[in-house]
């Protein structure tokens, strides 16, 4: 595959790029304890990365990108329509960049993402809630026409650079941290970034490896950064036919395991990553020996206003 491997010289981040990817790998210990003892449950942490989540290595590529097709670096605000960690992420290398940057972004968001991003700088344009994240992408598409003097629109959903951000770290990481022993990964569908690079790049490492999607089971859930692909606007760089199977994940359920990891794993993450465990361990309940490796998103700070989740007894 023909995908160009960028390097911290592309643009003058200082450093900054060596610092996204190359979380750890790490095991879930306790929730496991009903599974055969030959299979073992894996998750990379991605709130190691600076801007607190695996947004930031599509965010950096994508910039990157743009920095060397000319889209960005002549004073154009990047645009794009986000849930909050993608414009967390793009708005942290903006930053450090001198890049401006606008997003549209469903009002329903978490306001821990919003106050970050006003932190950081950022423009926000909110969005109807009750349109979900199609209704910010909706927005974003609209400015972007109305203004193409002052925006490049940078489209996560349908932008080739998401997906081999993933190809190109998150994949190879998994395949050397499991020293080629993963034979299943497990991801969340957003904009499937994460599941179409990964999964990519596994397959062609070991053409046994199981790929298995997750999304939430009905049109209207409380898994903020996932969506629900049946009811939802199909983003470009989908394809449903990577994934060898499909699961679909209740908030309830994810919200419970989200709980459970914080209180019995000792892991304080955000409810995708909750959605994910589900996922995971659903796959590894199945299997007699196996490396099932999946994605833990974001940590739970983000999420800390969701005090009935947090506090539940
Ligand atoms: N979980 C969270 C918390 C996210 O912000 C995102 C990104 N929207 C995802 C999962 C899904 O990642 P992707 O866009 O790569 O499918």
């Amino acid at each position: 595959m023909d995908i160009r491997l960028l390097d911290s010289k592309t643009i003058p981040l200082d450093g900054l790029p060596s610092h996204v990817g190359n979380t750890p790998l790490l095991p879930l210990r306790r929730l496991t304890s009903n599974l055969s003892p030959k299979v073992k449950v894996f998750f990379k942490a991605e709130w190691f990365n600076p801007g607190g989540s695996v947004k930031d290595r599509p965010a950096l590529n994508i910039i990157q990108n743009a920095f060397i097709n000319g889209d960005l670096g002549h004073g154009k605000r990047l645009l794009d329509s986000t849930s909050g960690n993608m414009g967390i992420s793009y708005a942290t290398f903006g930053a450090a960049l001198g890049i401006p940057v606008t997003f549209a972004i469903p009002a329903s968001a978490s306001p821990e993402r919003l106050t970050l991003l006003r932190a950081l700088g950022a423009e926000v344009i909110l969005t109807d809630p009750s349109e979900g994240s199609d209704g910010a992408i909706l927005v974003a598409l609209q400015l972007a026409a109305d203004k193409p003097d002052l925006y490049w629109y940078a489209n996560q959903y349908s932008n080739p650079a998401n997906w081999q951000a993933h190809y190109l770290s998150t994949g190879p990481e998994i395949f050397a941290q499991t020293n080629g022993q993963v034979t299943h990964f497990v991801a969340g569908l957003g904009t499937s970034g994460t599941l179409m690079g990964t999964g990519r790049y596994l397959q062609e490492q070991l053409p046994d490896v199981q790929i298995i999607s997750m999304q939430p089971d009905a049109p209207f859930h409380g898994l903020e950064g996932l969506k629900h692909m049946p009811s939802a606007i199909k983003p470009g760089i989908y394809d449903e036919s990577l994934a060898g199977t499909n699961l679909q994940v209740r908030t309830e359920a994810a919200h419970e395991m989200t709980l459970r990891l914080a209180r019995e794993e000792g892991l304080f993450v955000g409810i995708s990553s909750g959605a994910a465990a589900v996922a995971a361990l659903e796959v590894a309940s199945k299997l007699d020996e196996g490396v099932v490796v999946t994605i833990f998103p974001d940590a739970g700070y983000k999420y800390l206003s969701d005090k009935s989740l947090w506090e539940a007894k």
